[in-house]
């Protein structure tokens, strides 16, 4: 019998009463692995009363302790690291690298959230006016949700419900219906490690839970990972039920190709960067800018593609995996044949792509286009596949203001030997995570991260050091202490007035 999905909703993790259930596929082969309810209003609302309750309990709890939750949820998670990127592949078809690298980005946020005390410390101004001091205190701001993307099933989830917990709130996690089986392990190790009942809870389901969560008076703050058009929906009906939204969105992530780089480093970065994790990660590199003569190095560029290979994710020679669905196949290769159709010069095919053994995975090849134009739907749309398109310009200042004027910000990098092209790019380009001669510019998460314009909806930069922000109030204080002499030591007083 195919597995079902429990919830986990106050502190226990329970079968789903629901009529309406999705399946879980395992992209390889598209075997049905799993199927996941989509809860019900009463579920959900069960929910959330459970964290609104445990939410007064935990807020109290002292700041080292809720600390010393994250240090031994870390440990746990460290502990179960290697089984946890099993799941992780069988879900998402993520090759065994790419899964412990999944895992792996998740703890090191845990280890931030065991840094709470420090991240939520107020400021104190002594003396704002005679007799008077002023200092804030950072307060928790209740029940927070979390609504998050396939392709990265531990490491989002992790980039939430941990620092908003450690804050003091609890949290209703609402996971991707294509991959709920890390969530709730992630979810069993946090009860494991200790976590009171109902300051995690985990529902399923697709908009029509979403929506519950978005309307509902409790719900103080939602944070989301995934598209532009449900970033944009969710960031809408978020704030206009009056909620904090930090919504994290879609990206078309340009490298920039110096003449002068260190052509080895641009290609065998450029194909890690473009195909790694099939092309599904928001921070992936999916269109390369060759600036002057850099362009000749296309040819090579895609031969160096060719000798990349997706397959099965505990085949050792397998680069990456398959595509998350049949859906997500179809709209690539759709993209391809309009890329094609608009006039894209196709320097390597992956559309007919297999896999030995594995006839019904969602297999896609290498795939890259040259002579692309910023008109072309290929360039315009987030492709989310192991497909690049490259582009040429005259100059560096050329290559700058074609990426500015893509709608997104999520990443970049150039590629140069010259620190003075480098300065320039870093200060001019109006994108949120730049590296020079670094690929894929995911910061840790003790900096903060979050795309610019289209890549982000939200007024708070809330990954990373902002985090802590996103999920909490900021109460000042103004107190006058005394009235009349102060004593300051034996015998002595000193007059304030
Ligand atoms: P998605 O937008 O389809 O789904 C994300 C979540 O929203 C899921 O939990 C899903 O159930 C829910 N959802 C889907 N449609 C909805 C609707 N109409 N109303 C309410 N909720 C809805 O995204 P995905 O395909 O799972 O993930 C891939 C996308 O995520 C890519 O666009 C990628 O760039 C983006 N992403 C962005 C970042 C970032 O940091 N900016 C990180 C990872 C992924």
């Amino acid at each position: 019998m195919t597995q079902l999905v429990p919830l986990f909703i106050d502190g226990v993790f329970c079968q789903s009463e629901s009529n309406d259930w999705l399946e879980v596929t395992n992209p390889a082969t598209n075997a049905v692995i799993a199927e996941l309810p989509c809860a019900t209003d009463e579920e959900l609302e069960r929910a959330i009363e459970s964290a609104e309750q445990a939410h007064y309990l935990w807020k109290e709890v002292a700041v080292s302790e809720r600390a010393r939750l994250m240090l031994r949820y870390q440990h746990l998670l460290k502990e179960h690291h290697d089984e946890l990127a099993v799941l992780l592949s069988k879900e998402t078809g993520k090759t065994t690298v790419d899964a412990k690298g999944d895992v792996w980005r998740g703890i090191e946020v845990v280890e931030q959230a065991a840094n709470i005390a420090s991240n939520m410390m107020g400021e104190t101004v002594e003396n704002v006016a005679t007799d008077i001091d002023s200092y804030s205190l950072i307060q928790p701001l209740g029940v927070c949700c979390g609504i998050t993307p396939f392709n990265f099933p531990a490491m989002i989830p992790l980039w939430m419900f941990p620092i908003a917990i450690a804050a003091g709130n609890s949290f209703v996690l609402k996971p991707s219906e294509q991959v709920p089986l890390t969530a709730m392990r992630l979810a069993e190790l946090f009860e494991q490690a200790g976590a009171p009942k109902g300051v995690l809870q985990v529902v399923h389901g697709g908009k029509q839970q979403v929506d519950y969560l978005l309307a509902h008076p409790t719900i103080k703050a939602v944070s989301f990972v995934g598209s532009v058009p449900v970033a944009q929906y969710i960031y809408q009906t978020g704030t206009s039920h009056n909620k904090r939204v930090q919504a994290f969105a879609g990206a078309k992530n340009h490298m920039v190709v110096m003449p002068d780089a260190n052509k080895q480093q641009v290609l065998s970065n450029l194909v890690g960067a473009s195909v790694g994790a099939a092309g599904q990660r928001c921070m992936a590199i999916s269109a390369a800018v060759f600036v002057g003569s850099a362009k000749e190095w296309i040819p090579e560029l895609a031969a160096e593609m060719a000798k990349v290979h997706p397959g099965v994710w505990n085949d050792d020679n397998a680069d990456y995996g398959p595509l998350i669905s049949q859906h997500a196949k179809a709209r690539v290769t759709a993209l391809i044949d309009e890329g094609k159709a608009q006039g894209a010069k196709c320097e390597l095919d992956g559309s007919q792509c297999k896999v030995e053994g594995f006839p019904d995975g969602n297999w896609l090849g290498p795939t890259l286009f040259s002579g692309v134009t910023t008109d072309m739907a290929i360039y315009q749309q987030e492709i989310f596949g192991p497909v690049l398109v490259c582009l040429e310009v005259d100059t560096l200042e050329q290559a700058i203001t074609l990426i500015n004027n893509n709608p997104y910000g999520n990443g970049t990098s150039i590629f140069t030997a010259n620190g003075a092209a480098a300065r320039k790019y870093q200060h001019e380009i109006l994108v949120g995570q730049v590296g020079i001669n670094v690929p894929i510019p995911v910061p840790l998460p003790f900096f903060s991260f979050t795309g610019w314009r289209g890549s982000f909806y939200g007024d708070l930069h809330a990954y990373g050091k902002q985090a802590v922000r996103f999920y909490t109030e900021t109460k000042t204080i103004t107190a006058r202490w005394f009235d009349d002499d102060i004593p300051i030591g034996p015998n002595m007083t000193i007059q304030l007035k």
